[in-house]
């Protein structure tokens, strides 16, 4: 069984997703890690982010290999490395690029075919896996998304005014929005859950009803 979770940045996704993945002993697939392992990649061998071509052909030949925890790129474990502001922004480029997406969508497809998951991104539910028996689409107003993210830069130890992280996601969020490939948006068969002002045993509990509801459908 697939069960897709989309939204926008800063809405608890990957919190939610994976805590959810571990109440079904579902695995969890974070897409977005994905994305930013790839801008990485790019950033790393000195490539123009925004040169469709030279990014793409890079991309084509990466090594990736994802799990719960951990992000091997070519080899090397990057899993700490992903969430710094610098890699956001150029993940959100990268995003844009059709070959990256064609590439990393056929890589999402190939990994879970392998079982049962919990799929997190922004296109999961619309273009990836279309056919999922289960979709979510998790939102939260653009305030209590940039402190979230904000709260989880300063316990890394970044020091970023709040404002910079709200413009920040302003630009994300457009990116995400308006692409020509994979744009955010949510698909006509899924749940939408407004987590403002819910904890994430309320959303968990929510989901996980959801899912058993689905479940016994098929
Ligand atoms: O979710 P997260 O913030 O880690 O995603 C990093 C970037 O990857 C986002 O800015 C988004 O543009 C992109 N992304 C995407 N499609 C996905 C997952 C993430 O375009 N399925």
């Amino acid at each position: 069984m697939i069960v897709t979770i989309d939204g926008p940045a800063g809405a608890g996704k990957s919190t939610v997703a994976k805590r959810l993945a571990e109440r079904l002993g579902f695995q969890f697939l974070d897409t977005g890690a994905m994305y930013r392992a790839a801008a990485l990649a790019a950033m790393q061998s000195w490539v123009d982010i925004r040169d469709e071509e030279e990014v793409g052909k890079l991309i084509e030949k990466i090594d990736l290999k994802i799990s719960d925890s951990q992000v091997i790129l070519n080899g090397q474990d990057v899993t700490g490395l992903l969430r710094s502001p610098e890699v956001s922004q150029n993940a959100s480029v990268v995003a844009e690029n059709p070959r990256v997406r064609a590439f990393l969508v056929d890589l999402q497809r190939s990994i879970a075919v392998q079982g049962n998951f919990v799929c997190e991104g922004r296109d999961q539910g619309t273009v990836v896996f279309p056919e999922a028996e289960c979709k979510v689409f998790l939102t939260a107003s653009a305030r209590v998304r940039a402190e979230r993210r904000w709260r989880e830069l300063k316990r890394a130890g970044e020091d970023i005014d709040l404002d910079v992280v709200i413009a920040e996601q302003k630009i994300r969020d457009l990116r995400d929005e308006t692409r020509k490939v994979g744009r955010l948006v949510k698909a006509d068969d899924a749940v939408v859950i407004y987590v403002d002002n819910l904890s994430i045993d309320d959303v968990l509990d929510q989901l996980e009803i959801l899912v058993s509801s689905r479940n016994l459908k098929n």
